[in-house]
């Protein structure tokens, strides 16, 4: 195949005859319930190109998520899946193990936080890893409580439903959910003005009252919320509730789910603040793509588990597994984490600029190559869902991959794979504030 140039180019509207043909097959096979942000077919990918069955190229700024960091089809990636298929593409590991399993639980181990002594156990989704940090937490400390937070996300499986708190489109008449939740206002520095101080003690006082610490098992807790809305807490938020989880006994699960893999200028966003999670939940950016996720903490409650206690069928599937290996390394030898810092200067400045300018822009935030804005209407905080919407269906059409997010829909997120050529980033960006600009004044 071609190479693809690391270059936006527009050959029909976005999205395309082609891609509205397979619209048409779509919307007569495939749930509507399912949606797409946006509804161009995507035929292939390199770096932070995407190309469409029209042969437009569009400039991802989303990664599908925060999951393609090491960026579409890197080449040592998708040489170690095509590798490791043609060996074996499964065994089930509960049935006979392989040392591609093994050696992904040695990488978390050894990058997760935390020099004490850790275990993992893989799944396949993150849901998945939050279900089973919830059961190890819950059997590990025989209490049944779990604590969560206002705007958070954790999955649409059952349980994780119930630990999620936005409503629509993910609860919204899927109950019954589960029991023993319990949710504790956040840390939203825009919008409470607290310190992190301040807002953990008014999170802690809320379970203390509410729930009583003695029948907690679990804090959950996204160290920047990602559906949320890239919520990242007052600085003293994360350290004040892990230390009051510890001294209760409470398990202090971050679920590092989108933050992880370099994302935020770190492997793992809980070391900006020099937090270290008793459990940490991963996926996403873990394997580029394929389907993995994680469990990694301390050996101690990994292993209260009964042998048989956890599993699946697929988890830590040998393909996926190698996938993440070759990813962890590409993370590795090119500094992926140094490049989200260079990412952030750029991203930062730029939007900073655009807010300066544009009163509807009320915060710029974000870690590493995490980075969002949120909307409101000018002179106020109140949401502007309808802005972040139409910024976001504008950037599509001029062939930019943006993504919103927010419990109120008014924040646009960026997730720029962090091999990102910086011409293209630039290009992104520019396009973007041009939106704004138009969209916002
Ligand atoms: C995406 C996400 C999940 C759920 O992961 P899935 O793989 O979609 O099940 C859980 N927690 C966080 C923080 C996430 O961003």
């Amino acid at each position: 195949m071609e190479p693809i140039e690391q270059k936006r180019h527009l050959t029909t509207a976005v999205p395309g005859p082609r891609s509205l043909e397979l619209t048409v097959r779509r919307e007569a096979a495939v749930s509507s319930g399912v949606s797409s942000g946006l509804p161009a077919f995507i035929e292939r990918g390199s770096g932070a190109i995407l190309v469409d069955v029209d042969g437009n190229q569009l400039i991802d700024l989303g990664s599908g998520i925060a999951v393609t960091s090491v960026g579409h089809a890197h080449p040592a990636v998708t040489a170690a899946i095509a590798e490791q298929s043609a060996r074996f593409t499964h065994t089930c590991f509960m049935v006979t193990p392989y040392e591609q399993y093994v050696a992904v639980a040695e990488a978390l181990n050894d990058l997760t936080p935390g020099t004490h002594a850790k275990s993992t156990a893989l799944f396949n989704s993150g849901a998945e890893a939050v279900e089973n940090a919830i059961k190890v937490a819950r059997l590990a400390t025989g209490r049944s409580g779990v604590a969560v937070f206002d705007h958070a996300y954790h999955g649409r499986t059952n349980l994780t439903m119930a630990l999620t708190a936005k409503n629509m489109p993910y609860k919204d008449r899927f109950g019954p959910f589960a029991p023993e939740i319990y949710r504790a206002p956040m840390s939203y520095p825009l919008h409470d003005g607290l310190s992190g101080p301040e807002a953990a003690a008014r999170a802690i006082s809320h379970l203390e009252t509410q729930v009583g610490a003695h029948n907690l098992a679990a804090l959950l807790i996204e160290p920047i919320q990602g559906e949320g809305g890239f919520i990242v807490p007052a600085v003293g938020f994360l350290p004040a509730l892990a230390e009051w989880a510890s001294e209760h006994g409470i398990v202090f699960i971050a679920d590092e789910i989108q933050t992880g893999f370099c994302r935020t200028g770190a492997w793992f966003a809980s070391e900006h603040e020099g937090i270290v999670p008793d459990l940490i939940t991963t996926a996403k950016g873990i394997a580029a793509g394929m389907p993995l996720a994680a469990v990694t903490g301390r050996r101690e409650l990994m292993n209260a588990v009964h042998a048989g206690g956890l599993g699946g069928t697929y988890g830590g599937n040998p393909v996926a597994a190698a996938a993440a290996l070759a990813a962890i390394e590409v993370m590795r030898s090119e500094d992926l984490a140094e490049r989200a810092r260079a990412l952030h200067s750029t991203i930062e400045r730029k939007l900073s600029l655009a807010a300066s300018e544009l009163p509807a822009i009320a915060e710029v935030r974000g870690r590493g190559a995490m980075m969002a804005i949120e909307l409101v209407r000018p002179g106020t905080l109140e949401p502007d869902a309808a802005l972040a919407k139409s910024v976001v269906a504008q950037c599509a059409e001029d062939g930019v991959i943006t993504l919103s997010c927010g419990t109120y829909g008014n924040v646009v997120r960026l997730l720029p794979p962090l091999v990102i050529e910086q011409s293209l980033l630039d290009e992104g960006l520019d396009l973007l504030v041009g939106v704004l600009r138009r969209c916002a004044s």
